[in-house]
């Protein structure tokens, strides 16, 4: 397979460049190196119909052949690993190793979705009456994805929303269209014509899908501004909507840690993937007791860590995906510098081409500094001393946001107790973002609406349906 140039979209089962194109750019290096077809609304229409029409066949389909689907796709996706990961570093940049892991990821979570199934649940079974409730497709599913996992994140939805028996028309992030077109090429040798669409668009493609009424259901990963635009669009013709936003991420660092042992894991919570990890850790709340020793311990690891270009041997960090979020993180750099906060790492502009930030740890911001209030989605964190746990928790709840936190302790029974008192959708114990396919996974508050994974996720692409049967008397 073609990794370099020839990007087409999937419509109906044929694949097609599309009348117009956009600049796909590499941001290690801030330059343009291919161009990826910019949906017209007829193309999106021409998406939708071809989604409605493969929709009846589809979800017939006996539920063993569409997982037999996914692990083909799954295995398909295996097969071309390198190339897509390739890709995925020239349009994303991450290092190789992690675009390996998320292509591998992305496969994963197909066979992971492959291995649920839709409950029935029989509400009645007497003399009188039958009852059961099932779950059917809902139709059409226009899936949006974000740029910071777009192969991953994308797999999330297709395999439930496949798997349940619905058809989908995907929109890859303008940022990174491009390893989900070449995923497209791959799904057209294995979906039938129109079960899977993939189209790449601009700043508009969006919100035409979301106010389509040809649309069911929205799936949408990506930030908690867009997520509110997104339900809003959805409700003239009430589609379903899951909503998996952004989140604020609070660590919470205890007294008994073994500090050599988990400054590196904790670093990693923060500067995975550049910090552009809906569940990265994007506030620190450290134990006075353990804070000096502990921020040592991160700054000297931080200074181990190699920044650069995601395809070279030895990156373990790349640029920022793009330039609005490049300059995001710079101005929040410059708030703090503006502020007088104390730098204990990083805060210097690069000079070299490409949207490359160093690693930034700022030492105790104040609780109400943008740095600690606000979503940074890049490599700044900021480290809070705290000397008592009620006051921690209230801080770490204290944000519109619920989408992860983390808890670190040697004496976990007492972590996890704290754990539970966090206002997240999800929260760790002495680990971090570790996510699977057969858990759900979704926001509280303004982090989402829905989740994602378990037979919780798989459900949001159906309705419920009871069915009644009364039972009819045995003698006249
Ligand atoms: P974004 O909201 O800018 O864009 C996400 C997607 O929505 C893109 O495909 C974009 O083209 C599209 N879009 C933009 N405006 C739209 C509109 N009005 N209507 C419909 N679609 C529109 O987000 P992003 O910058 O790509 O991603 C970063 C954000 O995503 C962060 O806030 C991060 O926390 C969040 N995120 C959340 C999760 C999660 O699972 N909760 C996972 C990854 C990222």
């Amino acid at each position: 397979m073609n990794f370099d140039d020839d990007f087409k979209m999937l419509i109906g089962g044929e694949l097609g460049a599309g009348t117009a194109t956009f600049d796909v750019i590499n941001p290690a290096n801030a330059k343009a190196f291919a161009k990826a077809p910019d949906a017209s609304k007829s193309d999106l229409d021409s998406a939708v119909s071809a989604a409605r029409r493969a929709f009846p066949s589809w979800s017939a389909t006996p539920i063993a052949e569409r997982k037999a689907k996914l692990v083909e796709l799954s295995n398909a996706i295996m097969a071309q690993a390198d190339g897509l990961k390739r890709l995925l570093t020239r349009e994303q940049g991450k290092p190789h190793g992690d675009a390996e892991f998320e292509i591998m990821g992305a496969a994963m979570w197909l066979q992971g979705a492959a291995a649920l199934d839709l409950p029935v649940t029989i509400n009645e079974d007497s003399d009188e009456r039958y009852s059961e409730t099932r779950h059917v497709p809902l139709g059409v599913v226009g899936a949006i994805a974000p740029w910071n996992f777009p192969m991953l994140l994308a797999m999330f939805k297709l395999g439930p929303a496949l798997l349940a028996g619905n058809a989908v028309v995907l929109k890859p992030s303008p940022f990174t269209p491009l390893t989900t077109l070449k995923f497209g090429e791959i799904a057209s040798q294995i979906l039938p014509a129109g079960v899977l669409n993939i189209i790449s668009g601009g700043d508009a493609l969006g919100p035409w899908m979301t106010a389509h009424p040809g649309f069911d259901k929205i799936s949408f990963t990506g930030s908690t501004q867009t997520g509110r635009r997104v339900m809003a669009s959805a409700a003239p013709t009430l589609k379903r909507v899951t909503l998996e936003l952004g989140g604020n991420d609070p660590a919470i660092v205890m007294p008994d840690v073994d500090v050599e042992k988990v400054a590196e894991q904790l670093f990693w919570a923060a500067f995975q993937n550049n910090g552009q990890i809906c569940i990265a850790t994007k506030r620190m709340y450290v134990h006075k007791d353990v804070y000096e020793p502990l921020k040592e311990a991160l700054v000297a690891y931080a200074r181990t860590v190699k920044i650069g270009d995601g395809a070279e041997q030895g990156t373990q960090i790349g640029p920022i995906n793009n330039l609005t979020q490049y300059e995001r993180v710079l101005g929040l750099i410059q708030d703090a510098k503006d502020k007088g906060y104390t730098f204990l790492l990083g805060g210097e502009k690069s000079d070299v081409p490409g949207y490359f930030v160093p690693v930034t740890i700022i030492d105790n911001p104040p609780e109400d500094s943008r740095i600690v209030q606000e979503e940074q989605f890049g490599p700044v964190l900021p480290l809070i001393k705290f000397d008592d746990i009620d006051d921690v928790i209230a801080k770490a709840n204290a944000t519109e946001y619920g989408l992860g936190g983390s808890v670190w302790g040697n004496d976990d029974d007492r972590a996890f107790e704290i754990a539970q008192r966090i206002a997240s959708g999800t929260v760790w114990v002495n680990e971090t973002q570790h996510l699977s396919p057969m858990a759900a996974f979704g926001g509280m508050k303004q982090s989402g609406v829905g989740v994602e994974g378990g037979v919780e996720g798989l459900l949001e692409y159906t309705n419920a349906q009871t069915l009644v049967r009364k039972k009819r008397p045995l003698t006249a």
